[in-house]
């Protein structure tokens, strides 16, 4: 898959997927949510510290394919130290990205996450890769234990 996406890209994916970036049990979170994508079957539960509306840290633990676990690695690795405000304008700019809704994505803004783009030429893929960040949601909005993209 990916034949069109450039090798850089590519090799980003494999490399947050072979070696998953904040990858652990948190201890002590202040938000602890389970997310659950049923079309793949990818599964993660993201935990995050807080001080105030400000993500500290961010980490996660789980089993899914190469896209979901590069998303979510990405992802952690992206909001630490980030409002909730901004945390929601990258997940508003990844998900524009992903479901090809703006034509031109703002690649200063989304950084490093841009390497995920190619997912909206798969569209049984968007949701492997954005499972992570509607699992932020809810962590932020505090309002589930568990998410399904479902
Ligand atoms: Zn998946």
């Amino acid at each position: 898959m990916f034949d069109d996406l450039r090798d850089l890209y590519q090799e980003v994916i494999f490399d947050h997927n072979r070696n998953p970036r904040n990858f652990y049990v948190m201890e002590g979170a202040d938000r602890k949510v389970e997310g659950f994508n049923p079309l793949c079957g990818d599964r993660l539960t993201l935990f995050l510290k807080m001080d105030g509306d400000k993500i500290t840290d961010a980490s996660f633990q789980g089993s899914g394919c190469a896209i979901s676990t590069a998303s979510v690695s990405l992802m952690t690795e992206v909001v630490k130290g980030k409002t909730e405000a901004e945390a929601e304008a990258l997940f508003k700019q990844f998900h524009d990205m992903t479901t090809g809704k703006e034509e031109e994505v703002n690649l200063e803004a989304i950084g490093k996450l841009a390497v995920l783009a190619g997912v909206r030429e798969y569209p049984a893929r968007v949701k492997c890769a954005t499972l992570a960040w509607h699992t932020l949601d809810a962590a932020l909005k505090n309002e589930q234990e568990s998410i399904s993209t479902e």
